[in-house]
């Protein structure tokens, strides 16, 4: 997946044409001179996209719009398409195309007008006015609508083609970005190349950081006992491929202890659930809380979110009015701890209410084939010659109970920690950047990294690193385009594209609605 993990890191290959000297690794502002000396070539464009996912594609579909030509924009990721990062997490996490997911019908990574939004291309395509029904109803008489993954997939296919995004993207890692002597920034890419590795450096005037998570997060529990048995396959990561369990349970009946009350969570145990109503799998799951939601939460009678059976409850995973409405602007307002806490208040691990899974949750309970368990966990191990792996954990009354299952699923969240990945480790130590209350990436307003500007340059972040900044969902369909427009405007301030007045942005509209190159 993203990040250190997958992407493929310099530090293990071989030759190098152009090797980082120690004075380059070493100081904080470079010249040209410096990377001339090292042999590092140095390519001009004004802005560099990093990460070349959703983010960035937001970015740049905006910048376009914005009428940035082709050859003023680059992208520097480990994919062709935005969405492989995202499809490979999503369907990791029991998410495949024909599924639904979790954000609302005008939330249209493809269209940054958000019209026609998810919800009306469905009508039409089906001929049916039932999903518009569905939108105008929801929540009050129907569940929110949320389109179809693979729809999203398509349509940003379609929407990279009309922007020339391949003509942008160039693979490779990038390991550092560092300010120039006379403004502007240096970003340094690895490229991969049969056999060895090369450098590039390119220099920008602006950058922008989408870089996602760096990797999927393990319980400390969970990841000790993987280290210390080497017992990959039946403790298992749920952003991880995992398909050879479900297989397993097709084949024979086992127990399954899934830890994670989120919406992977849920995803995962519909997939095992399905398994069983519908292939006839004899999987026994057993959930384990650690924090049990027993009814709703929340202690303001205005600020509260319905939860029970274990779940909090919400359509999104943060309520809607933090993407535009009221605590958007409540958010807005707040600085340091205060905003930190309203964040956290606001969004914190929950799921979707769909009455789908409730009833599959009450029919396991029913029939005996899901057990809910609450307690914190002490240690995990192998049992001696039995096919199983005992969990101890300490239950809520002090006590102590053994869980024997065939397999443990973690479905419990990805890194997010700033350190823990590489670029952005360097980002902290050599930029000037620094941490927010919430432990990410600080960044203005304008979604502008503090501390980082460098004569008339600026560097820019989004996504999920920019958590804890005056904007809650960051890490959303919506987040991503609501920071690209903050960032285009603010680029357009400072005389890079044009800013998307009414008349551009109708104009620009058009041209989508025509499949016409912005
Ligand atoms: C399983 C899942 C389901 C989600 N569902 C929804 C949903 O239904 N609705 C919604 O609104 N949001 C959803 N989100 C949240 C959000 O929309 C996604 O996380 C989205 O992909 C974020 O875009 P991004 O660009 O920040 O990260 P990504 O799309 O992950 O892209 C980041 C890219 O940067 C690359 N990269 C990292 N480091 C480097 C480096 N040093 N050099 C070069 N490249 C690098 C990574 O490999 C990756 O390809 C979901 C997230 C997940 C994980």
């Amino acid at each position: 997946m993203s990040g250190d993990q997958t992407v493929s890191d310099d530090s293990a290959e071989t030759a190098v044409a152009g090797d980082l000297t120690e004075d380059l690794i070493r100081t904080s502002v470079w010249d040209e001179r410096d990377l001339e000396a090292a042999g590092i070539p140095v390519i001009e464009v004004p802005f560099v996209t990093v990460g070349g996912g959703l983010g960035s594609f937001a970015m740049v579909d905006f910048l376009r719009s914005a009428g940035v030509a082709v050859g003023d924009i680059r992208v520097l990721g480990d994919s062709l398409t935005p969405t492989e990062t995202y499809e490979y997490l999503a369907t990791n996490s029991q998410i495949p195309r024909h599924e639904r997911l979790r954000s609302d019908a005008s939330s249209v990574m493809d269209n940054i007008w958000g019209f026609p939004s998810y919800a009306l291309r469905e009508a039409w395509a089906e001929k049916s006015p039932r999903r518009i029904w569905q939108v105008v109803t929801e929540p009050v008489l129907d569940e929110y609508f949320t389109p179809k993954a693979g729809q999203v997939y398509e349509s940003v296919a379609r929407e990279a083609k009309r922007i020339h995004w391949n003509d942008m993207v160039t693979l490779g890692y990038v390991r550092m970005v560092r300010k120039r002597h006379d403004g502007g920034y240096f970003v340094l890419q690895t490229r991969p190349e049969p056999g060895a590795t090369r450098r590039v450096a390119y220099r920008c005037d602006f950058v922008h950081l989408a870089i996602g998570y760096p990797g999927v997060a393990f319980l400390p529990d969970l990841q000790e006992y993987r280290e210390r048995t080497g017992d990959y396959m039946r403790v298992v990561n749920a952003y991880e491929p995992h398909d050879h369990m479900y297989e397993e349970l097709l084949r024979r009946p086992c127990t399954v202890l899934v830890r994670g009350s989120g919406i992977v969570g849920s995803r995962i145990l519909q997939r095992l659930i399905d398994d069983r109503v519908g292939r006839g799998a004899q999987t026994k799951i057993i959930h384990l809380f650690r924090n049990y939601v027993g009814g709703p939460q929340g202690e303001r009678r205005t600020f509260r979110r319905p939860g029970g059976n274990g779940f909090a409850y919400q359509g999104f995973n943060f309520p809607k009015a933090a993407w535009g409405g009221q605590l958007r602007v409540d958010l807005e307002r707040l600085d340091g701890e205060g905003r930190a806490e309203l964040i956290r208040e606001m969004g914190g691990t929950n799921t979707a209410p769909r009455r789908d899974w409730k009833h599959q949750l009450e029919r396991g309970a029913a029939e005996g084939f899901y057990e809910q368990i609450v307690g914190s966990v002490e240690h995990v191990d192998q049992t001696d010659g039995r096919d199983a792996i005992v969990t101890r954990i300490r239950t809520q009354d002090g006590g102590s109970q053994e869980i024997e299952a065939q397999f443990i699923i973690d479905a419990t969240g990805l890194l997010a920690r700033l350190d823990e990945h590489r670029l952005m480790a360097d980002l902290l130590a050599h930029t000037g950047a620094a941490q927010n209350p919430y432990g990410r990436l600080d960044v203005e307003p304008t979604f502008e990294v503090r501390g980082t500007a460098s004569g008339a340059g600026a560097m820019y972040a989004s996504g999920s690193m920019t958590l804890g900044g005056y904007y809650a969902g960051v890490d959303s369909f919506l987040g991503l385009q609501y920071a690209a427009l903050q960032i285009a405007d603010d680029l357009a301030a400072r005389g890079f594209g044009k800013r998307l007045g009414p008349l551009r942005s109708v104009t620009q509209w058009m041209r989508w609605m025509r499949d016409r190159t912005p």
